[in-house]
């Protein structure tokens, strides 16, 4: 298969510049649209000779991926739904700040092998990994939709992206890389749904990223309501490997929590949660649900703002997601889904969901 320019380092540009035949200050030039112009695009890239650019069109996959609809989905925030190479669909969300900080939620995986039950994004099964010039070129092409480079950057979008280390790690490495794209790790945000051997994976790389474990739940029992087996593992594990990534990248964890009226929602369940929090000194981030179809309900407001004060009350800091984004595009992965349904409807292909993890 191809590969994906987006993907190649400053050094791999030199070397695939030099082996054929061009000379070293190509390299440079490419690298420069890639990392500063953020422009994933050979035939953009003008100041290259024209054979050069064909070459690289030819020869890589640049880009690989087009914008099939933008759409806003309140407050500002747009949802793109990004169709790639071979036809699957993923979605990424441009979400300003009110201080004129813009962050991107960038996806993973099509479709996720987790399949919690509340969630869009693995309703349909798993299809595949993203590769690693996939994931770069989701941030090129929100950079080009946006006009300029985004601030922060959080893998919260479709996916189990520690299931996916061997791309995602990769194209962290492009992320931060002064000779890459210079974000600072702190800026990087990646969520688990607590997949426990990929937490402790991304706690060796040691640096400052930024982990979101999504624990929906304080005790097993409850969880289990909520993130079905065989990819959910125990509460205690998930907060020991939270533990050791802390230790080792110096960050403190957050816990998602994403609040499902009569399951999740009461107070005692709320003072749990934070008794656990303030144990494991990690912070917590309420998610109240966004409908996204089936059994499951958004609480109430002020459910939502007992069950906050229950988890303050035991001394752990809690926030309350403000509301992203609303309405049908509002929950991740639902675009996608309506996606695939435009294409069953017209007959383009059938739906198979292969359950199993790949590319450890
Ligand atoms: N797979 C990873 C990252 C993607 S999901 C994870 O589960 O953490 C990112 C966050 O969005 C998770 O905390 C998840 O619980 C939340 N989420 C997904 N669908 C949601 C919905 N419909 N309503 C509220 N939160 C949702
Ligand atoms: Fe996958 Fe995360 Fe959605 Fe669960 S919440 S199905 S882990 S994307």
């Amino acid at each position: 298969m191809k590969e994906f320019l987006a993907s190649l380092s400053a050094s791999e540009l030199d070397s695939r510049c030099a082996a054929s035949g061009f000379p070293k200050f190509r390299a440079a030039q490419i690298g420069q649209w890639l990392f500063e112009k953020l422009v994933p695009d050979p035939e953009q890239m003008l100041n290259l000779p024209k054979d050069l650019r064909r070459r690289l069109k030819e020869e890589f996959f640049a880009p690989s991926m087009k914008i099939a609809e933008a759409l806003p989905a309140g407050d500002n925030v747009t949802k793109l739904l990004l169709e790639l190479h071979d036809n699957e669909h993923i979605e990424m969300a441009v979400i300003p700040a009110g201080d004129g900080r813009v962050t991107f939620c960038l996806s993973t995986q099509v479709g996720c092998p987790v399949g919690c039950r509340f969630c869009a994004s693995g309703r349909n099964g798993f299809r595949r990994n993203l590769a690693c010039g996939e994931i770069l070129e989701e941030f090129l092409l929100g950079c080009g939709f946006l006009g300029r480079r985004c601030d922060n950057i959080v893998f919260m979008g479709i996916g189990e992206g520690l299931l996916n280390c061997g791309e995602l790690f990769p194209a962290l490495e492009r992320l931060t890389d002064q000779e890459g794209f210079r974000f600072a790790p702190r800026r990087i945000t990646v969520s688990t749904s607590g997949y426990v051997p990929g937490m402790l994976k991304f706690a060796e790389l040691e640096k400052e990223f930024v982990l979101a474990v999504s624990l929906h739940a304080p005790d097993d029992a409850t969880r289990a309501k909520i993130i079905p087996d065989p990819l959910r593992f125990p509460v205690a594990e998930i907060l020991r490997a939270a533990d050791t990534f802390r230790e080792r990248s110096g960050r403190l964890v957050t816990l998602e929590y994403t609040l499902l009226a009569g399951i999740n929602d009461a107070p005692e369940q709320g003072e749990a949660l934070g008794r656990l929090a303030f144990a494991h000194h990690a912070k917590v981030n309420l998610i109240p649900y966004n409908a996204t179809g089936g059994e499951f309900r958004r609480p109430a407001k002020e459910r939502i703002a007992a069950f906050a004060r229950a988890v303050a009350g035991t001394g752990a800091v809690v926030t309350c997601r403000v509301e992203r984004g609303s309405g049908r595009n509002a929950a991740c992965g639902q675009l996608r889904i309506d996606a695939e349904r435009r294409g069953a409807d017209a007959g383009e292909r059938s739906l198979n969901t292969p359950n199993e993890e790949k590319s450890k």
